[in-house]
């Protein structure tokens, strides 16, 4: 392949620019001309692309976001802007295309990749929702914020005995809750793949009162509710003092951790073979501390693995 263009799609994440410094780097090893596409698929259709240069990608691995920019584009869905997004892309000669993003970006690389385009999908989301893959990119750096930010409010909560439920993000997938759960000693943990009714979370925080412990978190993961919603049931069925607390968006912003940028640069290097070897439709992703790729299709269809055994640990490490 002679040129490839890379874009950043969706929801950004810490180590979007360590993938697309990787995907530049190794292309030009290769003799291939990387060219960026700004705005993610809206950008496309807009043509917004140029080629990357040495410039571009210097001095960024360490920043959150993208020096690409990120969009959702709802036209790129229709016949006519996926047509035009295509037509972009041959008329600047791009063979090859690296979408980097969640699901939904998959998706739209699975149908460029029925069209004609060699696309390869590199998992950049703090959801770490992707089945196939065992960590995204961006996840670690998210649980290491929140780990940082419960011990904060534990302080606070402990100084006022109080309980603490903050909500983090993850969509659908309890991922971030578990980790950060379990890296922040959280006392209860609710994900959506796990149940735990609110009376049961309720009585375990009445009991840890009624031993001593008049201070305890709780994580929620969004897709298992709202913390302002399970403060006001805590509220409403006991005399516990309760605070909701959402960090929100400083989870996708920071600089990425160290793994999230070894995993970016493996990522964006195994992206850029695939293409150079004239393979698409996969996405890449880490398996085993093994880089793996699979189709397009299975990367979106697998389902996530979330460790129940971790899960059901962590009420054993919150025993008091
Ligand atoms: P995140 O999970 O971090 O938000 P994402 O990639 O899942 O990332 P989405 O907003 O779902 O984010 O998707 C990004 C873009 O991908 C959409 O704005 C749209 O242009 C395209 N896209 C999403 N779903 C589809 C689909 N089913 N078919 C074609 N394109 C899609």
């Amino acid at each position: 392949m002679k040129c490839i263009g890379v874009l950043t799609s969706g929801g950004d994440t810490p180590g979007m620019n360590a993938a697309i410094r990787a995907v530049f780097k190794e292309g030009e090893n290769r003799g291939i001309n990387v060219m960026g596409i700004y705005h993610g698929y809206k950008g496309l259709i807009a043509g917004m692309v140029r080629q990357l240069t040495h410039e571009d990608v210097a001095n960024v691995m360490h920043k959150g976001g993208t020096v690409l920019r990120t969009a959702r584009s709802e036209e790129f869905r229709t016949p006519e802007g996926f047509q035009k997004a295509l037509d972009m892309l041959h008329a600047f000669d791009i063979e090859g295309l690296i979408v980097i993003g969640g699901d939904g970006s998959y998706r739209g690389a699975k149908m460029l990749s029925d069209n004609g385009i060699k696309t390869i999908g590199i998992p950049g989301t703090i959801d770490n929702d992707l089945g196939y893959t065992d960590f995204t990119i961006g996840f670690d750096t998210a649980v290491n914020t929140i780990t940082s930010e419960i011990y904060k409010i534990r302080d606070t909560m402990r100084a006022h005995d109080r309980v603490g439920v903050i909500e983090v993000m993850g969509r659908n997938c309890g991922d971030i809750a578990l980790w950060a759960g379990v890296a922040g000693a959280a006392d209860i943990i609710l994900v959506p793949e796990c149940n735990l009714p609110w009376e049961e979370a309720t009585h375990q925080l009445v009991t840890n009162k009624l031993k001593g412990k008049l201070t305890s978190i709780v994580i929620i993961a969004e897709g298992a509710g709202k913390a302002e919603e399970f403060a006001s049931y805590v509220r409403e069925h006991s005399d516990i003092e309760i605070k909701a607390i959402v960090p929100g968006y400083i989870q996708r912003g920071g600089n990425p951790t160290a793994f999230d940028r070894v995993l970016a640069a493996r990522l964006g290097q195994r992206a850029v073979e695939l293409l150079d070897a004239d393979i698409g439709g996969r996405a890449v992703g880490i398996h085993d501390n093994h880089i793996v790729d699979v189709s397009l299709d299975e990367a979106i269809a697998r389902p996530d693995n979330f460790d129940q055994k971790l899960y059901h640990f962590n009420s054993v490490l919150a025993k008091f």
